[in-house]
């Protein structure tokens, strides 16, 4: 059976150590063995990223687009391969995973443009005969963590943009479908990138503790759930590296009584059961203003569900693939036994669904819930599975504080026809990305990607403008060249215009 390994130095290892079972979720089977990496492994990486640094950081910006440019021609080139191994292992449908490998795309794109994103700032007379200019220099050795539910695409939001910046990369992927990361790694280097510029480990709490301790790893971006995320941020920033830690979600859409309630029962279908509800955005409650549209909404969502089109995730036309690991499977039955003894209402209950062909996939059909309220589990917990949870209330107001009281900020939306409606929900609420009318409000490259609350731990956004800054350190230098022969006396006052 094939073990996937690790990418260090330019070099893919040879599996030798601990290795974990990596499972096709469709059929239940185990189809590869993944290593987990020792202490000895990560070592090797980190010193492999921290000898490429020199050169890397001083090659011309535009030299390093110039091997983005080819990165991403390889991506587009082996689009099918990609989409396979990701669907293999994650379960998501093809189209599905087709999709999540063009938006990791787009941060190539975003990350081409590193000669004029680093640009710098310029300011000539800031006093007598001095000009000064700030300019953005690499952080140094920064490592990724990812989830699984993006095998591709959080990887994408990291290292291209940190790379493009100057910095060097370890990237430890998630243990549970790892291929896509390693794969489009070594797309990278057969693109260009000099060895030891991006390094693969794969692994688990052991390399991550290991990237997290080393002193030699400056900056930390990690993506998954929030328990995690708190802990990787307050390890790192007590080590004095700079961190961003994005967190888990639960995601409320709005709808209000009029709004267009064919176009949201489609938006709300593919939010919340497009890649079995495994996605940090996808929509888990619907806060309907009013019983009448929820009533109308029930209406409208229960056939859709119950004929949602479910099976392996690698063949194509279906519209959810099985949960990732028969431990969530059993996670997320839970969450629905759990709801139903709170007293909520189960009007589709997706569980025990056998899908012929598949019988030992970790599957598990749509689930809806209608009066589901804020002291419940399936409420407050984020259930990360193909579970929505209808919330009523009476006006827009209940439902904007509602929404800012629970722990999670990541995204949002409402649907409305009112532009003074989405003017103040857009106002008011306490989260990070806002749709209108959009259920999946994930900004594009060239914006960044963040929550508010317990869904992002640092400062900045992943990737694009925040991202940069993220990557990148600001360095402002004053310059003075007195004319010729004029000799000044000393100043004892504080250097000011006046
Ligand atoms: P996870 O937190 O279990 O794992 C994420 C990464 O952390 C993996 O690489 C894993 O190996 C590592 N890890 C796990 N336990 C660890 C530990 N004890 N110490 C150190 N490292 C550890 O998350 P997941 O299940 O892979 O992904 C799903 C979660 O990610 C959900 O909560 C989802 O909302 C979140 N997510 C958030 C975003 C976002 O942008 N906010 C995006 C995608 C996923």
């Amino acid at each position: 059976m094939q073990t996937v390994t690790h990418l260090i130095n330019g070099e893919i290892t040879v599996a030798d150590g601990r290795t974990a079972a990596v499972f096709n979720p469709s059929t239940g089977d185990v189809i590869r063995q993944v290593e987990m990496a020792d202490q000895e492994t990560v070592q090797q990486a980190i010193a492999a990223a921290k000898a490429a640094l020199p050169a890397w950081r001083d090659t011309p910006p535009a030299k390093r687009a110039q091997i983005l440019f080819r990165f991403k021609q390889l991506l587009e080139q082996h689009e099918e391969q990609i989409i396979r191994l990701i669907s293999e292992e994650h379960g998501k449908t093809l189209e599905d995973s087709a999709g999540e490998l063009k938006r990791g795309i787009e941060n190539v794109d975003f990350a081409t443009a590193a000669p004029e994103l680093l640009k710098g700032e310029y300011s000539r007379n800031v006093g007598p005969e001095i000009d000064s200019w700030s300019d953005f220099h690499a952080v140094g050795v920064v490592a990724g963590i990812t989830p699984f539910n993006f095998p591709a695409m959080v990887p994408l939001w990291m290292y291209p943009l940190a790379i493009a910046c100057g910095n060097t990369f370890i990237l430890k992927p998630s243990e549970r479908d790892p291929s896509s990361a390693l794969f489009i790694a070594g797309l990278f280097q057969q693109a260009g990138l000099p060895k030891g510029v991006l390094n693969v480990v794969n692994g688990d709490k052991e390399a991550v503790d290991g990237l997290i301790e080393s002193p030699d790893v400056k900056a930390l971006s990690f993506v998954g759930s929030t328990p995690i995320a708190e802990y990787i941020y307050r390890e790192g920033t007590r080590r004095g590296k700079r961190v961003q830690a994005l967190g888990g979600a639960k995601n409320h859409a709005v709808l209000m009584p009029d709004a267009d309630l064919n176009n949201a029962a489609s938006a709300l279908m593919g939010a919340a059961y497009g890649s079995c509800g495994e996605r940090c955005m996808a929509i888990s409650v619907v806060v309907c203003v009013g019983d009448q549209i929820a009533d109308a909404l029930i209406e409208k969502l229960t056939p859709q569900i119950k004929t949602l089109k479910i099976g392996a995730g690698t063949e194509r036309g279906l519209d959810m693939g099985p949960l990732v690991t028969q431990a969530h499977l059993k996670k997320v039955s839970n969450y629905v036994t759990e709801g139903v003894n709170a007293g909520a209402r189960l009007v589709v209950d997706g569980r025990d669904l056998s899908v012929a062909g598949y019988e030992n996939g970790f599957f598990i059909g749509g689930c809806l819930f209608d009066r589901v309220t804020p002291e419940m589990r399936i409420y407050q917990e984020e259930i990360f599975g193909p579970v929505l949870c209808i919330v009523r209330v009476a006006s827009l107001e209940d439902a904007i504080t509602l929404i800012n009281a629970h722990e999670y900020g990541n995204g949002t939306c409402v649907f409305t026809n009112d532009g003074e409606v989405a003017r103040m929900f857009a106002n008011e609420i306490e989260v990070g990305m806002v749709g209108i009318n959009v259920p999946l409000p994930v900004p594009a490259s060239y914006h960044s990607f963040g929550g508010w609350k317990r869904s992002l731990f640092g400062d900045l956004y992943a990737y694009g403008p925040d991202g940069v800054r993220f990557y990148t350190r600001r360095k402002t230098i004053t310059q003075r060249w007195i004319k010729r022969k004029r000799h000044e006396a000393a100043q004892f006052a504080f250097p000011s215009n006046n």
